[in-house]
């Protein structure tokens, strides 16, 4: 017992001395454009609520009501007493939504990942995957005993060849996935192709489009939709707890995926469903997202804005197409040093590093949501003029306005 504690400080102290130990940023008050740490108000580049949807009255209400009414947990797993008329009602809107047959709902979509790609995938499948997908789906396909098969970031040809190789290895299934938007260089898979070259492999196609939904689309129906490819992706994994402001995760596709998914899928089985204030929070996010197209909007002027001024001061912002805008500074611990100027300057942007990217692309990453005001953007960008000068990672004359 001892000697297993003794071993775990080891390996803390290992991760300290290497500079690997961060703080957990604690907020003192809602997740907003600008939040409460350490009792000073910051401006918010680092959340995933695109739409400033988590604050929004008609969720915060819908969640009331339904703890009062459904109380405060679900007390089961769904396949045994944990399946509600709620979770079936959201299931059906995702479906609508993402314009699929069907959609089944887990507590993450780090489980939706796991849940799908142990289900779809088995010993005699190949899996071909983007190298720069989410950490969940390396997990999920971690879990399987499918033969991998990795492509360069993007790589329409690396990713041919890789589909070739699946191929000619005889296997049952091949299922090729990608991430709709690479999460920590906002960057968009360029599907078109990728489902041309998957189709004429015979393989079929999942998209994790957990930054895209609520993003790129009609109305935020995500990254399918932006590309127009219904009915040619077969299934589309979202997230529930970044533009829809609340939590979970699901899977979208033909009923078929979903039933199978309901009888063999170990996250969906072996963990208890959400609580109804979740899922009615949910169904209100999914109102609220087609009554308010503004919020969209506003989330891309703020997106062009933010990563014009970015750019025009001079930074590097890698190949990002979306509202999330890396500043690539190299090895971690510089990363970590403008994430430490921009916080003495009342901006809360977190700096990421090593093994969360490759070494040399350590970067502080910033996300705006339609909650900032131009003038909130436009006093982050003062205050990356004046971070990265004061570090030397810019010249010392850049303007900042687009
Ligand atoms: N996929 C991607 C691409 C993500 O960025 C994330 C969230 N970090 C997830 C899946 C997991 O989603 P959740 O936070 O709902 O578990």
């Amino acid at each position: 017992m001892t000697d297993c504690l003794a071993s775990l400080r080891a390996e803390l102290d290992a991760l300290r001395a290497e500079g690997r130990l961060r703080p957990l940023a604690v907020l003192e008050g809602p997740q907003d454009a600008e939040v409460t740490i350490d009792g000073r108000r910051l401006i918010n580049l680092s959340s995933n609520n695109y739409l400033g949807l988590n604050t929004h009255p008609q969720l915060v209400a819908a969640a009331v009501a339904a703890a009062r009414t459904w109380g405060a947990g679900s007390g089961a797993v769904r396949t045994i007493a944990g399946t509600q008329t709620l979770h079936e009602e959201l299931e059906r809107r995702l479906a609508a939504f993402k314009g699929t047959e069907a959609a089944l709902t887990f507590q993450s979509g780090y489980a939706a990942n796991l849940g799908v790609l142990g289900t779809v995938l088995g010993e005699p499948d190949a899996v071909v995957s983007d190298e720069l997908n989410h950490a969940s789906i390396i997990d999920g396909i971690r879990l399987t005993k499918a033969a991998r098969y990795r492509f360069r970031h993007r790589d329409v040809d690396d990713c041919e060849a890789q589909l070739a190789a699946a191929r000619r290895d005889g296997r049952r299934r091949v299922l090729l996935v990608t991430d709709g938007v690479f999460s920590m260089d906002g960057d968009i898979a360029p599907l078109p192709a990728i489902v041309e070259r998957a189709e004429a492999a015979e393989a079929a196609v999942m998209v994790d489009d957990a930054h895209g939904s609520g993003v790129l689309g009609r109305g935020g129906r995500g990254t399918v939709d932006h590309f127009q490819l219904h009915g040619r992706v077969l299934i589309q994994v979202g997230t529930l707890s970044k533009a829809i402001g609340v939590l979970g995760g699901y899977v979208a596709g033909p009923m078929a995926v979903r039933e199978l998914l309901v009888h063999g899928s170990r996250p969906f089985l072996f963990s208890t469903s959400h609580p109804p204030a979740v899922v009615a929070a949910c169904i209100a996010a999914l109102a609220v997202l087609e009554a308010e197209p503004e919020r969209q909007e506003r989330l891309w002027t703020n997106a062009r804005r933010f990563k014009l001024g970015l750019q025009g001061l001079g930074f590097d912002c890698g190949g990002s197409e979306t509202p999330i805008t890396p500043v690539i500074v190299g090895e971690a611990g510089r990363a970590m040093a403008l994430a430490d100027a921009l916080r003495e300057r009342g901006v809360f942007a977190q700096g990421i590093g090593f093994p969360t990217v490759a070494r040399d692309r350590g970067r502080v990453r910033t996300i705006v949501t339609a909650g900032h005001t131009a003038e909130q953007l436009d006093r982050a960008l003062d205050a990356f003029a004046s971070a990265g000068r004061a570090l030397g990672l810019l010249g010392p004359i850049a303007v900042a306005r687009p």
